[in-house]
């Protein structure tokens, strides 16, 4: 295996900090796939730490967008993230960075982390998934309970710090069909923007 921590796609450097996830959602890229356009992202252990990330990360060529995103819920290494993070910022300080996550922090840390990373992050993306619990639970398959009320309260924990936050759906996966209205109006009421990311095969 590579250990790719971090990989440019379409022109915007991704951090790949881990392969655990709170979720097993059904549509998972990583299920089919062990690669992003060639890139692979199954890593070879968890004990990566912030400097192996930047050292990687500073090979490639100053892009305009950072995004932790990859093979796993990158918020599970919150220290890592912030590090790099405010590492990225301190020397970059123009890159926006943007988390992919599933949304599920502030269960796993037992307290609302989103206050730590006020100037560090610019945008979360959160995968909304669902305009009730039950669709949430068939596409997510989280690991705990109430994972759906978690979700909700993380984007609204985004919002209320004034953190830009998208709530993402992925829609049309082996022809399941989310209730988009609905979800639109959950995402506003939380004070976040909506997307909706077409299902295709590979993922992209
Ligand atoms: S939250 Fe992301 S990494 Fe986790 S199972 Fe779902 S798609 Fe995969």
């Amino acid at each position: 295996m590579a250990n790719t921590l971090v990989y440019l796609l379409d022109g915007k450097i991704y951090i790949n900090l881990t392969n655990r996830c709170t979720n097993d959602c059904i549509f998972c890229l990583r299920k089919d796939k062990s690669d992003v356009k060639g890139q692979e992202l199954w890593l070879d252990d968890e004990n990566s730490t912030a400097q192996d990330v930047i050292n990687q990360f500073e090979t490639f060529e100053p892009a305009k967008e950072v995004i932790f995103c990859g093979y796993g819920e990158p918020m599970l290494k919150l220290e890592e993230l912030k590090e790099v993070a405010k590492y990225i910022k301190e020397k970059y300080p123009e890159t926006k960075i943007r988390v992919n996550t599933n949304g599920h922090a502030n269960f796993v840390y037992k307290r609302n982390v989103v206050p730590e990373l006020k100037g560090l992050i610019d945008e979360f993306s959160v995968s909304l998934n669902g305009a009730t619990k039950e669709e949430y639970d068939e596409l997510s398959q989280p690991k705990f309970e109430n994972a759906y009320d978690e979700v909700k309260k993380f984007i609204k924990s985004c919002s209320n710090e004034d953190i830009s936050v998208v709530a993402s759906i992925v829609e049309g996966y082996k022809g399941r069909h989310l209730d988009l209205k609905k979800c639109e109006e959950i995402a506003t009421d939380l004070g976040a923007k909506f997307r909706v990311r077409e299902w295709i095969v590979n993922g992209y």
